[in-house]
């Protein structure tokens, strides 16, 4: 191409090509767990068995390196089996950085399964750059694990500064990017090395496929790992969900536009709403993190968390949202509100070394993609 295309025409057109088989303009899904060898037992195409590769898999991976500006990307089963494939490729003994507030199951994997495996990690604000300083200290620093905006209080970390800070260490630095996605944010411009998401979320966008991908910066040794991992322990995206968040990506730019402006304007009335303690948006210019997310991201996002006083009023407020639907996860279409006490418990969560601070009265959207005008009005009938 003549131009270097936007990122809405490569999240339409990467990892599409037409079908080679039938010039179809839609992909296919291939579901045959074994592909036919030539007589002398090599391979026309390069597939073989359903582990190692996949045509839509692999599609999903080239869209997902040219949106992040990647050179290798894994996609795997989940956002979890991403996270884990990034630990597993340290070395043992290895010290993390991570932030307190990271996703809870990320948490939950430094302190259980890769704790067993002698992987230290210490717990940081990483909003704290002297923190962040003196963790990073401690020897045998490997990696530096970053999410911004977090969850569930929306704090802004400083990529660029902490991506620095982890090279000065010779450590990696790494970016869950689900909440951002590409769109709003890009961590290899940044400094990042590597960048996750959970495709489950934003990237499949529509409530209805699981998946995770490692991107990163550089074709190098440690993403060879990493690939040895996906294939090794079969943790690769199933064949159908790929492909349901390949099609998902096409809409990505679209969605989070609209999820956004719709976000910034729940946000503004929730502030300006007298049954409303705090809002957590950093598209709010009250916001701690407003300047550096205004410098490191497009908008806001679709997330937005408040507070409305009480465990109480929190369960009763989303207990007659009508338009918003109470339940986990985010990123999707459909708009749904999380309870904030009840998210440590769904993960189980061993929260003696993590500090996790969860507001009691904490409610959580998930901002979709209806109009904003009846967002407003459910939230306003729920405050009332
Ligand atoms: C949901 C989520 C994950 C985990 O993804 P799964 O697909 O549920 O395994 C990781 N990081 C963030 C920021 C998430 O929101």
């Amino acid at each position: 191409m003549q131009i270097k295309p936007g990122i809405e025409t490569l999240a339409v057109h990467a990892g599409h090509p037409l079908d080679p088989g039938t010039d179809a303009v839609t992909p296919a899904i291939h579901l045959s767990t074994t592909f036919a060898r030539q007589s002398d037992g090599s391979y026309q195409h390069p597939y073989d068995y359903i582990r190692c590769t996949n045509p839509g898999r692999d599609n999903l991976e080239k869209c997902l390196c040219e949106l992040e500006g990647g050179e290798a990307a894994a996609a795997v089963a989940s956002g979890s089996a991403a996270t884990a494939s990034v630990f597993l490729a340290l070395e043992p003994g290895a010290h993390v950085v991570a932030p307190r507030d990271a996703y809870c199951g990320t948490g939950l994997l430094l302190n259980t399964v890769f704790a067993r495996w002698h992987l230290k990690s210490t717990f940081v604000d990483m909003t704290d750059l002297n923190q962040v300083e003196k963790a990073i200290s401690i020897p045998n620093t490997q990696l530096v694990w970053l999410e911004t905006p977090s969850n569930p209080l929306l704090k802004i970390s400083d990529i660029a500064a902490i991506a620095q800070m982890a090279h000065q260490v010779g450590a990696r630095c790494v970016c869950d990017n689900t909440w951002a996605t590409p769109i709003l944010q890009r961590p290899f411009e940044l400094g990042a090395d590597l960048v996750t998401h959970s495709s489950t979320k934003y990237l499949g966008g529509h409530g209805d496929a699981m998946g995770g991908v490692v991107v990163s910066k550089v074709k190098d040794e440690f993403f060879e790992r990493i690939r040895q991992i996906q294939v090794g322990m079969g943790i690769g995206n199933a064949p159908f969900d790929a492909w349901l968040i390949l099609r998902g990506i096409q809409t990505l730019p679209l969605r989070i536009k609209a999820s956004s402006e719709a976000a910034s304007d729940i946000a503004q009335f929730l502030s300006n709403h007298p049954k409303v303690k705090r809002v957590y948006y950093p598209g709010l210019a009250e916001h701690p993190g407003a300047e550096l997310a205004a410098r490191q991201m497009l908008y806001g996002g679709g997330m937005v968390s408040f507070q409305v006083g009480s465990r109480e009023e929190a369960f009763q407020v989303a207990g007659k949202l009508q338009v918003f639907t109470s339940a986990t996860s985010l990123g999707g279409v459909k708009s749904l509100v999380e309870i904030g006490a009840l998210m440590e418990s769904m993960h189980n969560l061993d929260t003696s070394s993590v500090e996790t601070v969860i507001p009691d009265d904490l409610l959580r959207l998930s901002v979709g993609i209806e109009d904003v005008k009846t967002l407003i009005w459910d939230l306003e009938q729920a405050l009332s």
